[in-house]
C-alpha cells in the first residue's frame, strides 16, 4: 500500500472490532457500530446508529453525492458466530498479530473486511474528493442469526434511502490457482434459495415391548433418509454457470455435466462449489420423534435443508422428494418456511468492470469467475428490496486458502494482513471508479 498510515489504520480498526465480542446469539453489536461511527465521523462521513433493538444497532455512514451518478453501498455484518475455545491457540477475542496474520473470531468473517470497507470510505471522505452519487457504508447486525429482524431485513423495509445502485458485500474475491497454471478470482453474483422441509413418515404406534405388532415408522424414516441422501436432482444450468464455464474456458464440445466435471478438476474449491450451483439439494439434517423411548411412535419427521437454484420453486422440491421416496410408505411434506433468497445480479455492470480491472492490474492474466453462493448473505435483501446490483467481493490474494476457510466459523480464524491491506486498496479503487 502506498500509504503505510492506511495499513496501520485498517489493522488497528480490525483489531478493535475483533476485541468487541459480538457473538450471535446474543449479538450485542451496538458497541461495534459505535466504534465505526466514531472512526467515520472523524473522517467527515455522516453517521447514524439505527435499529429496533438498542443493543443491536446498525450503522449507516454516508458521504453525500454532489451530482448525478451511481450510488454505492459497502456492506458488512458486525456480528460473528460464537467461538467455543476448543482448538484455538490464541484468545478468540484477543486480535493477536502472529506471523503476518491477524487472528480472532471475525478476522475472516467478516470484521477484517468490515474494517477495510470502513477505512476505504474514511480515506475517501478525508481526501476531499466529491463523489457523484452517495457512498454509503452499512454495518449491519444479525447476519449470522438472521432471525431477529434487527439487521438488513429491517433496514431495507424501514429505510428506503438505502436504495443504492451498487453494493459490495462478502462472499468472493478468492484467488484460485488452477491445476493447469491459470488463475481466477471468484466473485459471488447470486445465491441459491434456502428453505427447510419436514417429511413426516407414518407408521403405526405401539408399545415397544411388543415390537412386531407395530409398523415402526423409524424403519421407513431410515429408508427415506437413505433415499434422499442417494438421489441427485437433475442438473439445472443457469446463465451464471454458463458464464463461469466460459470464464474457465471449458471446451465447447463437452456436455454440460462433463463440463462441470472438467471444471471441478481444476481446483478443490470448484469441486466443492460448482456441483451445488447446478442442482437442487435436499439434505436430511435431522430425525425427530415425539414419544418416550418405550413407545413406538406413530410417525417420524425427517428434517431436511433445501437449496434450490435461482428460478426453481416449491414444486421442484416436492417433485424431487416424491421421486426419491417412491410409494413404499405413507408420508407428507411441508416447507417449514417459504423459499428465500435465490437472487442474482447481472454481470455486465460498471461494478463488475471495476472488480475485473482491479484483478487485471494486480494479477496480470487472472480472470474473474462469477459464482452463485450455496449459502445466504445480506446481498439477498438489497437485491430483493431495491434491485441493487450486489456482489460478494473482497480480495484474498495472499492467504493460504485452507487456513482461511478452516477459520471461518472454525477455530483460529485469521486473515493475512497483506489481504486486509489489499481489501482496503480494492474498495478505495472501486469507490473512486464508480463515483467519478
Ligand atoms: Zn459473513
Amino acid at each position: 500500500m502506498s500509504n503505510p498510515a492506511l495499513r496501520d489504520e485498517v489493522v488497528q480498526l480490525a483489531q478493535a472490532l475483533i476485541r468487541l465480542d459480538t457473538s450471535n446469539p446474543p449479538g450485542n453489536e451496538t458497541p461495534a457500530a459505535e466504534l465505526l461511527a466514531e472512526h467515520l465521523r472523524a473522517a467527515g462521513a455522516a453517521c447514524e446508529l439505527i435499529g429496533p433493538d438498542p443493543s443491536r444497532l446498525n450503522l449507516i455512514a454516508r458521504v453525500r453525492g454532489t451530482r448525478e451518478g451511481p450510488s454505492v453501498m459497502l456492506m458488512a455484518h458486525t456480528d460473528v458466530v460464537p467461538a467455543p475455545t476448543d482448538g484455538w491457540t490464541v484468545p478468540p477475542f484477543g486480535a493477536t498479530l502472529r506471523d503476518g496474520r491477524l487472528h480472532g473470531r471475525g478476522a475472516a468473517d467478516m470484521k477484517g473486511e468490515l474494517a477495510a470497507r470502513a477505512v476505504a470510505l474514511a480515506e475517501y471522505a478525508r481526501s476531499g474528493e466529491r463523489p457523484a452519487g452517495d457512498l454509503v457504508l452499512v454495518a449491519e447486525a444479525d447476519e449470522e442469526g438472521n432471525t431477529a429482524d434487527v439487521g438488513m431485513s429491517w433496514l431495507v423495509r424501514e429505510r428506503e434511502d438505502l436504495r443504492c445502485d451498487y453494493a459490495i458485500n462478502e462472499g468472493g474475491g478468492i484467488l484460485l490457482d488452477l491445476a493447469d497454471g491459470r488463475r481466477v478470482v471468484t466473485i459471488s453474483v447470486g445465491e441459491k434459495q434456502v428453505s427447510s422441509l419436514r417429511v413426516r413418515v407414518h407408521g403405526t404406534a405401539g408399545h415397544a415391548s411388543v415390537p412386531a405388532a407395530a409398523d415402526n415408522p423409524l424403519h421407513h424414516a431410515a429408508d427415506a433418509t437413505k433415499r434422499l441422501l442417494e438421489t441427485e436432482a437433475p442438473m439445472e444450468i443457469t446463465p451464471v454457470v454458463t458464464r463461469a464455464l466460459e470464464a474457465l474456458g471449458a471446451p465447447a464440445a463437452l456436455s454440460e455435466s462433463d463440463a462441470i466435471e472438467w471444471a471441478a478438476r481444476l481446483h478443490p474449491i470448484l469441486a466443492d462449489e460448482l456441483p451445488p450451483m447446478t442442482r437442487l439439494t435436499v439434505t436430511p439434517t435431522g430425525l425427530k420423534t415425539y414419544e418416550p423411548s418405550n413407545v413406538i411412535p406413530p410417525y417420524v419427521d425427517v428434517i431436511c435443508d433445501c437449496r434450490a437454484v435461482p428460478g426453481q420453486d416449491e414444486d421442484d422440491i416436492r417433485g424431487h422428494v416424491a421421486g426419491a421416496l417412491g410409494d413404499g410408505y405413507r408420508y407428507e411434506m411441508e416447507l417449514l418456511e417459504p423459499l428465500a433468497g435465490g437472487t442474482e445480479s447481472p454481470v455486465d455492470t460498471p461494478l463488475y468492470e471495476a472488480c475485473r480491472e482491479y484483478v487485471a492490474a494486480r494479477l496480470p492474466g487472472a480472470e474473474l469467475l462469477p459464482l452463485v453462493s450455496p449459502g445466504f448473505t445480506d446481498s439477498h435483501w438489497v437485491r430483493g428490496a431495491f434491485g441493487t446490483v450486489s456482489y460478494g467481493f473482497a480480495p484474498v490474494f495472499t492467504m493460504d486458502l485452507d487456513a482461511y476457510f478452516d477459520g471461518v466459523h472454525g477455530a483460529d480464524e485469521c486473515l493475512d494482513v497483506a489481504d486486509l491491506v489489499e481489501m482496503t486498496e480494492f474498495h478505495l479503487h472501486a469507490l473512486r471508479v464508480l463515483s467519478r
